[in-house]
């Protein structure tokens, strides 16, 4: 979950370059967060996602920015609201009051029942009326056709095709925006101090390293993304390093992946001191390191096997009473 991506994007955060990741519509009338995306590698995937699971894991907050509705056809957004007829379609409909002889169906404007002498007429039938014979209508006329309602159809117009749907068939797009929740932050210094312990240790023992970096795949066609490589160019000896909060089984599967590539060793380093049943077992079985972040900031070789439930560790329970706002 912690990606190299991940942790960029999140030091732009921390470092104060931006307050926050708020949200654009691109050209294609999708929501985009260019800010976000910068930092992020193709293996990432969509910014919006990646801002998403770091809000439902308490790293960072999230707040209603605004809700836009975008065209189907061309994909501009900022739709306009506009009430149109619900025979033809036109928008060109005015609300008119108009009153109907009750027992005639007669109904026309104000001016056609008054007659001269300030009595009523129906303009239909030709009857004299008292005004209990009269309902009162507020009607929309249509202007193009002739047909009248009492509701109009809600709909919206593109500003730029012009097209007009109804609401529910235009696109939704509820924005939000992303920043530090209260602990992101220090989660977010978590992650990289285990980063720069493991490091400086190899540095220790003579390792040419590289941090937050990648590596090509054999085709030579992709640049996967690592969080620590390492090498002893003497000895000919590679590491790979992947730091994560609480390591699952694909965390340590990207990590075997990257080590095949790299012809390396693969280090898994948890920062919650835990390490999920399955990812144990996998990291055993491909003969992955797994080390231990301290709270002195060095890294050992005991760490926890968590039996539980994925994600509870202690930050997510803190976090779990936010959470539980936003889902409401
Ligand atoms: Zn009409
Ligand atoms: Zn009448
Ligand atoms: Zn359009």
């Amino acid at each position: 979950m912690a990606t190299p991506g991940v942790l960029r994007l999140l030091a732009e955060l921390a470092d104060g370059t931006i307050e926050e990741f708020t949200p654009l519509i691109d050209e294609d009338g999708r929501v985009s967060y260019p800010d976000a995306q910068q930092h992020l590698d193709a293996r990432d995937g969509d910014p919006f996602e990646v801002l998403e699971t770091l809000a439902s894991r308490g790293i960072l907050y999230r707040e209603f920015r605004d809700k836009v509705y975008v065209c189907p056809d061309c994909g501009a957004d900022g739709m306009r609201f506009m009430t149109i007829c619900p025979g033809c379609g036109s928008p060109n409909t005015i609300e008119q009051e108009l009153l109907e002889h009750i027992e005639c169906g007669g109904v026309a404007p104000r001016d056609a029942f008054q007659a001269n002498d300030g009595e009523y007429m129906c303009p239909e039938c030709d009857l004299s009326l008292h005004p209990e014979h009269i309902e009162t209508l507020s009607q929309h006329v249509c202007q193009t056709c002739g047909e009248r309602a009492a509701d109009p159809v809600n709909s919206l117009r593109c500003r730029e095709c012009v097209s007009i749907y109804e609401p529910e068939e235009t696109i939704e797009w509820v924005l939000y925006s992303y920043g530090f929740e209260r602990d992101g932050e220090s989660w977010l210094e978590t992650q990289l101090s285990a980063r720069r312990s493991m490091a400086g240790m190899l540095r220790e023992r003579d390792f040419n390293v590289e941090v937050d970096t990648t590596i090509t795949n054999e085709a030579g066609n992709e640049e996967i993304p690592v969080h620590i490589r390492g090498e002893d160019e003497l000895l000919g000896d590679r590491v790979i390093v992947a730091v994560h909060e609480r390591p699952i089984s694909d965390d340590v599967e990207r990590l075997q992946n990257s080590v095949e590539v790299a012809g390396a060793r693969g280090v898994l380093i948890t920062t919650s001191g835990a390490v999920s049943e399955q990812a144990e077992e996998l990291a055993r079985r491909h003969e992955i390191g797994v080390l231990s972040l301290q709270q002195d900031g060095s890294l050992k070789r005991e760490y926890e096997t968590a039996t539980d439930v994925p994600q509870s560790s202690v930050f997510e329970r803190l976090t779990s009473s936010v959470r539980q706002q936003f889902s409401q």
